[in-house]
Order: structure tokens, then sequence, then C-alpha cells
């Protein structure tokens, strides 16, 4: 999608700190980390928000999570990370392609806030 900042890092339009690729999925650092690991895994196709997943894209929020697995091994994140992902106004969503926050490298509270 033409104004959408993560399909230019998809497309390699702007730079990002890329972790992960593959067909379907992208995994990059967070220009702003919350935490001392903070990744963003996204679908190469542009889904807006969580409330636009459907029978035909679903499949793609499994790649993610595979994807997910795939890098937590590799970064040994055996003693935890936190994936979230923020959907809509109330949640403090900013950039509308869906994607997961991987957050790691410290004790995490709970609830966020
Ligand atoms: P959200 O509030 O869930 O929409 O979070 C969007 C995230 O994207 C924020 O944590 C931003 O720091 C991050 N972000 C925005 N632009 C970029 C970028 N160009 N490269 C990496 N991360 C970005």
């Amino acid at each position: 999608m033409k104004d959408c900042i993560f399909c230019k890092i998809i497309n390699k339009e702007i730079p990002a700190d890329i972790v992960y690729e593959d067909g379907n999925v992208m995994a990059f650092k967070d220009v702003n980390p919350a935490t001392p690991i903070h990744l963003l895994f996204i679908p190469k196709k542009h889904i807006p928000t969580l409330m636009d997943v459907d029978g035909e894209n679903a499949h793609l929020m499994g790649d993610l999570h595979r994807a997910v697995a795939q890098v937590a091994r590799e970064m040994e994140l055996e003693s935890g990370f936190r994936l979230v992902s923020n959907c809509n106004k109330d949640a403090g969503q900013i950039v509308f392609h869906v994607h997961y926050h991987l957050l790691a490298g410290r004790p995490l509270q709970w609830p966020p806030g």
C-alpha cells in the first residue's frame, strides 16, 4: 500500500534492521525500542488491523507465529518474551499494517497500562 511505512520497509524503499525474512513475513528491530530486545513481525501482505484478518489471509498469521518461534529459538529467548499486537485507537495502534511486537531482554510487568 502506497502510504504505509511498513509496506515501504517490505519494498526496501526505506531502511530497517531486518532480522528475518521469508516469502510471507518480515521481522525487523523497532526503531523506538521499549525493551532491550524489541522486534516487529509483519505479513508482507498489507492487512490494516487484526479486525481485517479473515479466511483469505488468516494463514499469514500462522506464518507470523512460525517466524516468531524460529527467531525466538535462534535468539535463545528461553527465559521469556511477550508478543503483543495493538488493534485500533484504544490499544494505541499507530501503524495500520498488522504487526506483532516481540518484547524481551528484561522481566516484563503485567498487566500492561
Ligand atoms: P503500534 O503502536 O503497535 O502501531 O506500534 C508501531 C511501532 O512501529 C512502534 O513501536 C514504532 O516505534 C515502530 N516503528 C514505526 N516506524 C518504524 C520504522 N521505520 N522502523 C522500525 N520501527 C518503526
